[in-house]
């Protein structure tokens, strides 16, 4: 059964074409700058790559011109679009409508519409991407895959904002938590390598790429994360802010270059952060570097501070689950950083974590497990698949 998985953005499209069960990858590629004048689709099929720059206008265009790619003689993997059985697409947000991915149908077109109000930016391209398939492949069975999904078995003392409750019966206000894809499948291969079913593990993941989350997941659903309403929350990121006191924004408003929300909203998503502190990068790669050849450097104090944050919430999230199994690095820094690694779990001996360091030093992009013989709590790299898990949800509802 061939599976398109589609993670469409405002101005990109992302697309992987699986066979499936085995989940082999037989094309993926990226649409970007849609509707920007000077598009670029970048298309892999094995280890060719194809460069096609044409004007991409809008996602519609967009869509037919991947659709036109998988099929060509000279790119392609497919003879005919009607080899597509299912498309699975990743959208940001489904509210408290779905704990699971699910079939769409002109209900849940409506829900994620109506979830707009909350993800202005995301879900509005999702629907778009979504109808555009739609329009491309009809017939087929299409399935949204949310975000939010993993986090909806948060218990109410642990979503809710002890603002006035009428604050959540009205607008809805709770902590949702995001990259639930992730957390979902890090959960599901940390079981299988730790031998045990996903309803017996109790784990605390860390997502640490450019957006960064944790999650604390007991008996293999998540019961506590990092971000919140949005995903601005929780941990430092490479350009957002995470965790601050809420009374910085009225303050900030009252100061002459700070006067619209709308540029503190710009400033706290996209100029703080590792950026904003180092002043130097919002890449971690860049800043290990600069903090290399200064150890008085802000990049030196981004990475410490990006670093107390993560051991911060791996105390709480310790505490929240009483016994844990593993503490799962993923991400583009929690699988090629041991620098950040070894720092977020130091000094946690007494509580049953200790890294290998020899271990810790070369691992990078592969499952391994780091922790020292004996460490109670194992510590675990485990690159995830964001992509891979949407196939298989889809091909689950689909097959
Ligand atoms: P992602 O958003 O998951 O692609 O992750 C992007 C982040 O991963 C960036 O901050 C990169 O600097 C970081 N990253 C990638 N490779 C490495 C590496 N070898 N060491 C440290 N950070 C890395």
């Amino acid at each position: 059964m061939i599976v398109l998985v589609v993670n469409c953005g405002s101005s990109s499209i992302k697309y992987q074409l699986y066979e499936m069960p085995e989940k082999k990858v037989l094309a993926k590629g990226l649409a970007e700058k849609v509707g920007e004048g000077d598009s670029i689709l970048t298309h892999r099929r094995g280890e060719e790559k194809f460069e096609i720059r044409q004007s991409i206008p809008n996602h519609k265009v967009g869509i037919e011109l991947i659709i036109g790619c998988l099929t060509s003689p000279e790119m392609g993997v497919l003879t005919t679009v009607k080899e597509i059985s299912a498309v699975g697409h990743r959208v940001v947000h489904g509210g408290e409508n779905y704990s699971a991915a699910i079939r769409i149908d002109q209900e849940v077109l409506s829900c994620i519409e109506e979830c707009a109000d909350l993800a202005p930016l995301h879900n509005p391209p999702n629907l778009i991407g979504i109808n555009e398939c739609r329009n491309a492949l009809p017939g087929v069975p299409m399935v949204a895959v949310f975000d939010t999904a993993f986090h909806q078995t948060l218990p109410k003392e642990a979503f809710l904002y002890a603002l006035p409750y009428e604050t959540y019966e009205k607008y809805r206000i709770r902590k949702y938590g995001f990259h639930g894809t992730s957390h979902a499948y890090i959960t599901s291969r940390a079981a299988a390598i730790l031998g045990k079913p996903a309803a017996e593990v109790n784990l605390i993941t860390c997502h640490l790429g450019n957006g960064c989350s944790m999650a604390a997941v007991r008996g293999g659903k998540s019961v506590d994360t990092t971000m919140g309403f949005t995903p601005l929350a929780g941990l430092i990121m490479g350009t957002r802010c995470g965790d601050i006191d809420p009374a910085i924004i009225p303050f900030l408003v009252s100061k002459p270059e700070y006067s619209k929300v709308s540029d503190i909203d710009k400033m706290m998503n996209k100029q703080s952060g590792l950026l904003g502190v180092s002043g130097v990068s919002n890449d971690m790669r860049n800043l290990e570097a600069a903090a290399s050849k200064d150890p008085k450097s802000r990049a030196k104090l981004a990475i410490d501070m990006f670093c107390y944050r993560v051991k911060s919430y791996i105390g709480a999230y310790l505490a929240v689950l009483g016994r844990v199994d593993a503490i799962c690095f993923t991400g583009g820094i929690g699988e090629n950083g041991p620098r950040v690694r070894a720092a977020s779990v130091s000094n946690l001996e007494n509580y049953g974590i200790a890294l290998d360091p020899e271990k810790n030093k070369d691992a990078r992009g592969r499952e391994v497990d780091l922790s020292m013989d004996g460490s109670k709590i194992k510590i675990l790299v485990i690159p995830t698949d964001e992509e891979g898990w949407i196939a298989e949800e889809t091909y689950n509802l689909c097959k």
